[in-house]
């Protein structure tokens, strides 16, 4: 069984769920329709992946309720501003094929143009009043971020996807999440990007301690680190365009970790980001278009 999350305003949201950043549309909807045929229920895809339409359309295909699916996606910076990001809903809501999108969040802080990121935040408030979106969120806030944010605006973020696994665990943006009623979730949660943005490094898949762990358990360090995530209460949502990985990445719910092995991967936290710094992002260096269709 798939655990649940409650989110701050009470929609449910599955807590294990699949992603698809990098992968190519063309292999999108196989992708997500081996996901779906799997059990996964919650789906993560953006605006910038474009790869939405993929995803819709193995919605569509698979003979599941649209209530049955939870669908999240995010609005890329070059949309930010109120009007903007509302239109930048109809792009997002056209190529999934939705009329409704559960989870909604903004992809990115522009720090540089924070005025931007709350207009495209009211945006989402103003969809939630509508109904047009279930919950909306955000990605990549760090604490700063967050605290402008709620100073600006009404409704607090349901979601903060952030970079976690086990050595980037930003435990400091975590409590801080926590105190505001903001669940993590956790993108690279089995360190994808320690992988192919390594650089040389070892990556997670490696690691010894994680190893360990999973040789205890009999299963894979993949299903380790999930586990972890699930046992500290966040969100996670693995990507694999393999079928048995998308397989093995689900098969985590008949074995439990013990404390003392939580709190050993835990401590390899090594406190260095694979992804871009959050305050560094400029529409300069990391816009583009998001086309209509
Ligand atoms: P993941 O931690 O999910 O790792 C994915 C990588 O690991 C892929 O290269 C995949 O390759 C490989 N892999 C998957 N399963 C296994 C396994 N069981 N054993 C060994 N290797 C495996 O990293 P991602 O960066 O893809 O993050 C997951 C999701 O998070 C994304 O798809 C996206 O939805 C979201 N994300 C959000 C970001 C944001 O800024 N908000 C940034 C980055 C990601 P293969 O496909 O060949 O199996």
């Amino acid at each position: 069984m798939n655990n649940i999350l409650t989110l701050n305003n009470g929609v449910e949201m599955p807590a294990l769920g699949f992603g698809v950043f990098q992968t190519p549309p063309d292999e999108t909807a196989e992708a997500v329709a081996g996901a779906l045929a799997t059990g996964y229920r919650l789906i993560d895809t953006a605006a910038a992946y474009g790869n939405e339409r993929g995803v819709g359309d193995a919605i569509r295909a698979s003979g599941l309720a649209r209530d049955d699916v939870f669908i999240e996606t995010k609005i890329w910076i070059s949309d930010y501003g109120y009007d903007q990001t509302l239109h930048a809903f109809d792009k997002s809501a056209r190529k999934l094929g939705v009329d409704t999108i559960d989870l909604l969040l903004l992809h990115q802080a522009l720090p540089g143009e924070f005025d931007e990121t709350v207009g495209a935040y009211r945006a989402l408030e103003r969809l939630l009043a509508e109904g047009k979106v279930r919950a909306i969120g955000v990605s990549n806030f760090m604490p700063a971020h967050l605290a402008s944010l709620l100073g600006q605006t009404e409704i607090v973020p349901a979601v903060n996807q952030i970079e976690v696994h086990p050595y980037f665990t930003q435990a400091e943006l975590q409590a801080a999440d926590a105190e505001q009623g903001i669940v993590t979730q956790a993108w690279s949660p089995i360190g994808g990007i320690t992988s192919y943005r390594g650089e040389g490094a070892t990556s997670t898949f490696t690691d010894p301690v994680i190893l360990a762990i999973a040789e205890e358990h009999g299963t894979s360090a993949a299903q380790v680190m999930l586990r972890w995530h699930l046992q500290e209460g966040r969100s996670a949502i693995p990507k694999s365009v393999k079928p048995e990985r998308i397989r093995e990445n689900f098969d985590v719910f008949d074995f439990e970790l013990l404390d003392d092995e939580l709190r050993r991967i835990d401590a390899l936290d090594r406190g260095v980001r694979g992804g871009p710094e959050p305050d560094v992002i400029t529409l300069e260096s990391f816009g583009r278009d998001i086309p209509e269709d």
